[in-house]
């Protein structure tokens, strides 16, 4: 099925009030604010709860926690956690007021027309989504011994496919960790600037936010909001952090960077 692309003041406007993304010039100007929306709790693959992960970003001083669990169609595996990561978050927001939290999820691609591994209800429930590609949909894994056999051209360009697939999705907010899986799985490192530039300038003409990640951005971090600035992309700030020690760790990484 072909997901539209649909503007995003229509189609989000709840959630763009709560979250907050950034324009890229203005972070270059080392206007760096203090917030983290990709944090990951023990309700999936994160090490800490969320009142853990709160107390240690009010500790870092972050303005803004925002957590972004996994999400799945797996409904046995959604019911069994999801409700309680909602109750885990509205508790802490009447408990700890001194920061702003927020509630989102990270949604992996599922193929390349925009189609994300979540039901639409749940989407409904939190602040934003974080869209992100973690496999390629036409391989068996990120180890599948045909993705070996693709010389470094073929790997770059899907890549890049399935980043703009993510962005032909407008539940979609952020779209999360450009470049990760092929800096984590090929022998290329870095995904090349060019392919990041593509991704960026197809984001800023639908107003979806470009994640700099705390995690796989480092080294990156200049170049990538030069080319937020020249296409107008807004920028949002995520470390993908497991474990309390990566809560803010974006914001480490640009102080150091820029
Ligand atoms: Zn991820
Ligand atoms: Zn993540």
């Amino acid at each position: 099925m072909q997901v539209n692309i649909k503007s995003k003041s229509i189609s989000t406007s709840n959630k763009l009030s709560k979250l907050k993304t950034f324009n890229a010039e203005t972070v270059l100007c080392g206007n760096i604010s203090k917030v983290d929306y990709h944090n990951h709790t023990n309700f999936t693959d994160g090490k800490n709860t969320v009142e853990e992960c709160v107390i240690k970003a009010i500790d870092k001083g972050l303005t803004t926690i925002g957590f972004s669990e996994h999400v799945s169609k797996n409904e046995e595996w959604m019911k069994e956690w999801f409700a309680r990561y909602l109750e885990d978050i509205e508790m802490c927001k009447k408990k700890y007021t001194e920061i702003d939290i927020l509630c989102g999820i990270e949604a992996k691609i599922n193929d390349d027309n925009g189609n994300l591994n979540v039901d639409e209800k749940y989407i409904e429930t939190v602040d934003y989504v974080i869209g992100v590609l973690h496999t390629y949909p036409k391989f068996k894994s990120n180890k599948d011994v045909k993705l070996k056999l693709l010389n470094k051209k073929q790997l770059v360009d899907i890549e890049e496919l399935y980043n703009l697939s993510v962005l032909k999705n407008s539940n979609v907010d952020i779209i999360g960790h450009v470049g990760a899986i092929y800096k984590r799985f090929s022998r290329y490192g870095d995904l090349p600037l060019n392919a990041f530039e593509n991704i960026i300038e197809m984001a800023g003409k639908v107003d979806i936010a470009f994640e700099l990640s705390g995690r796989y951005h480092q080294g990156l971090t200049l170049p990538l909001l030069n080319l937020c600035t020249k296409h107008n992309t807004k920028v949002s700030f995520g470390s993908d952090a497991h474990h309390l020690k990566d809560i803010g760790l974006i914001i480490d990484v640009l102080k150091r960077e820029l």
